[in-house]
């Protein structure tokens, strides 16, 4: 038998998007005559009971705002026995019986203890990082990478003024996606991911030497957060070209901002889809995109999948940026 009464909550780190995911979870529900609580702070709301019923009106008004409007936490408390116990005990209560969670890795774990403990889940990648191995696209991540080349795009403007290297570090965790589509949009002459080494000498240096005999006069060098060490790559750089250069990390700007069309259109068809599991009986599942197709696939799996790297892209970026 299918959901008659579910939740939705977002947890782990925000993303821009994450609001038209909730709103097209609650109207989805609402209209195949489901009840449906919005949970506040993640799992931390389940276990305290910071949850409301949701109407129509509810979500009017929010699917062009970044952050999350149901907010947004860690819990360390969900994250043990007694807290999954806890927090399945607050679904008994309010006859809950799904879940849709809105997160990263960390808050699929989270789900998949809590239909451990009874309570059917469904998880919808939100993170602007896109480092959730089962899925081609993460909310947030469209808009993250816009705001990280507008942002880099403004560097260029006074890196070209004053015939300088800038460094700038873009957010991604352990994934160098965001860092690999900004460097090709803004013409990087160097990009440096994670997962793929790199010779400070031949791929940063000669490059910019090899550019700088052709007229070049201004570089832009994009490094994936999980690379880090920008500020001594920046002097580093410096010391071994002789051009002037300056870091910039750019953060949690990255994070926030209006939702880009394509976040909030994937958004609004991974909600509806995991609204349509819950309602056919079907839990324990991440909704994931794979080509331009919304699927879904067992939690467990999901979380097992090891992340792949587009090196074909990675190899065609290096080519252009010389
Ligand atoms: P994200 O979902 O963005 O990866 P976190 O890793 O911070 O963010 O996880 C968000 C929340 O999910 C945690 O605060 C915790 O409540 C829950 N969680 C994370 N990891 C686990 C785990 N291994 N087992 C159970 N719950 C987890």
């Amino acid at each position: 038998m299918g959901s008659k009464c579910i939740a939705v909550l977002t947890s782990g780190g925000d993303a821009p998007g994450m609001n038209a995911a909730f709103r097209a979870v609650v109207r989805s529900a609402l209209s195949f005559g489901m009840k449906v609580y919005g949970v506040k702070r993640g799992y931390n709301g389940l276990l305290h009971g910071d949850l409301e019923e949701m109407s129509m009106r509810s979500v009017s008004n929010i699917m062009q705002h970044g952050g999350t409007a149901l907010f947004t936490a860690r819990s360390p408390e969900f994250n043990t026995p007694e807290g999954v116990q806890k927090a399945a005990a607050t679904c008994r209560e309010k006859q809950i019986d799904g879940v849709v969670v809105i997160g990263g890795d960390g808050s699929f774990r989270g789900a998949r203890d809590l239909c451990e403990a009874g309570v059917p889940c469904i998880g919808i990648p939100g993170t602007i990082d896109n480092d959730i191995a089962c899925t081609d696209y993460t909310i947030g991540y469209d808009t993250a990478m816009n705001t990280a080349m507008e942002m880099i795009d403004r560097i260029r403007d006074t890196t070209e003024s004053h015939d300088r290297c800038s460094v700038v570090e873009v957010m991604g965790r352990h994934c160098g996606d965001i860092a690999l589509n900004t460097g090709i949009a803004t013409g990087a002459i160097a990009t440096l991911v994670p997962e793929v080494p790199f010779d400070f000498q031949k791929d940063i240096v000669d490059r910019m030497k090899a550019a700088q005999a052709t007229g070049k006069k201004h570089y832009i060098v994009v490094v994936a957060e999980g690379v880090g060490h920008t500020q001594e790559l920046t002097e580093r750089i410096q010391k071994e070209t002789g051009i002037e250069s300056r870091a910039t990390v750019l953060g949690h700007v990255q994070r926030g901002g209006s939702p880009t069309l394509r976040d909030r259109v994937v958004a609004s068809r991974m909600g509806y889809h995991a609204v349509d599991l819950l309602r056919n009986g079907i839990g324990n599942r991440v909704v994931a995109m794979k080509g331009e197709d919304i699927v879904d696939y067992d939690i467990t799996e999901a979380l097992s999948m090891p992340r792949v790297f587009d090196e074909t892209l990675y190899r065609i970026s290096a080519k252009l940026s010389i």
